[in-house]
């Protein structure tokens, strides 16, 4: 799915006033540097561990969540929740998500979908770690998905640009079990 020519429409920019805010969310925004992104992430990770994987997932998995509730909020046409939901994720400079729009259409009855980024902020910011960093994209997406399903997903990152892979790749399945996994 392409993003729309129109992405400028979601977030308004006025850096002379400095003001920045996304209509969707009906929120003021913050710019935040890749820098202060990884800064975040390697003080967290030093603290928590790998509870700073759970921590980065439930950030996203909250921004997803909201961001479906608001689109459902604001159109019955899922073709257009969904150009708006990719849209945003765009225009927030998150990245480019690449998914089919069959399986878009079909979310609802599918078992497991494929998500692509091959620019992902996470994944910039963090840079060449050798592992799968993009834990906030793992929480966006199942938060997103299960606002917008009702029901549970679970999602791995088999392919990362931090693993030297070409993009970043998101494998989303049904949970088996009620409890959420991270
Ligand atoms: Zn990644």
């Amino acid at each position: 799915m392409q993003v729309p020519r129109k992405a400028e429409q979601h977030v308004r920019l006025n850096p002379e006033q400095g003001e920045y805010y996304d209509v969707l969310l009906e929120s003021p925004v913050l710019l935040l540097s890749g820098v202060s992104f990884n800064a975040w992430y390697q003080r967290l990770t030093h603290i928590l561990s790998t509870g700073a994987i759970t921590l980065f997932y439930e950030m996203g998995y909250e921004l997803g969540k909201d961001i479906a509730m608001e689109l459902r909020a604001r159109s019955k046409n899922p073709a257009d929740m969904f150009s708006t939901g990719i849209n945003h994720y765009f225009i927030i400079g998150m990245g480019r998500i690449e998914i089919s729009i069959a399986q878009l259409l079909r979310m609802a009855t599918l078992k497991q979908m494929a998500v692509k980024i091959k620019d992902n902020f996470p994944a910039i910011a963090l840079g060449r770690t050798g592992r799968a960093e993009c834990h906030i994209t793992r929480g966006y997406l199942v938060g997103g998905v299960e606002a917008l399903t009702g029901k549970q997903w679970v999602c791995e990152e088999p392919m990362c640009l931090c693993k030297n892979d070409l993009y970043c790749e998101f494998k989303l399945k049904r949970a088996p079990v009620k409890k959420r996994q991270v």
